[in-house]
C-alpha cells in the first residue's frame, strides 16, 4: 500500500500533510482521508509513533525501538538520535509511573572539519541549549512551565 511503502519506511518524521504531499504525488488517486486514516490506523497499530516534538507539530515516526531527536535550529529537520548517546538519570518522580521518555535536542549541525577533528565539537555543540534541551519528555510538556521560572 502506498502510504505504508513511505511511511513505515522513511526517517524524515514527516507531519501528516507532508505524507498526504509525498503520497499523492506518486499516487494521485488518493485521496485525503485515506492518507489521514491510514496513518491513525498505523498509529493504532502500533506500527507508528505519533510524536508531538513541538508545539503544533505532530510527526509520524516508525522507528519503534527507543531513540532520541534533533531538532536543526536552521532547518527544522528533525533526526533521530541513537539512544545511548544521551545519558540521562532515572526517572523517578513521586507519584508519577513513567512509561517513556524521549530527549529532544536542539540546536544546529556543525560541519565536521574531515577527519583530522581534534575536540569532539559535534558533541559539545549539540547540546549547548540547554533550556529546551533537557530531559522534558514529549509527554510531560507541562513540566517546561515550572522550569522557566527565572528571576
Ligand atoms: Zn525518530
Amino acid at each position: 500500500m502506498a502510504v505504508a511503502e513511505y511511511v513505515l519506511t522513511t526517517d524524515e518524521h514527516p507531519s501528516a500533510e507532508q505524507v498526504l504531499t509525498r503520497v499523492t504525488k506518486r499516487w494521485p488517486y488518493l485521496s485525503r482521508a485515506t492518507v489521514y486514516n491510514t496513518l491513525n490506523l498505523f498509529v493504532r497499530e502500533g506500527l507508528l509513533r505519533q510524536l508531538v516534538l513541538a508545539e503544533g507539530n505532530v510527526v509520524f515516526d516508525p522507528k519503534l525501538e527507543r531513540h532520541h531527536h534533533f531538532i536543526d535550529d536552521a532547518t527544522g529537520r528533525i533526526e533521530d538520535v541513537h539512544w545511548d548517546a544521551v545519558k540521562v538519570g532515572d526517572a523517578q518522580l513521586d507519584g508519577y509511573s513513567v512509561r517513556e521518555y524521549m530527549v529532544v535536542l536542539r540546536g544546529r549541525k556543525v560541519r565536521r572539519p574531515t577527519v583530522t577533528a581534534k575536540q569532539p565539537t559535534a558533541k559539545q555543540t549539540v547540546k549547548s541549549p540547554p533550556p529546551s534541551a533537557s530531559a522534558s519528555s514529549v509527554r510531560r510538556e507541562t513540566k517546561k512551565s515550572k522550569e522557566q521560572g527565572r528571576t
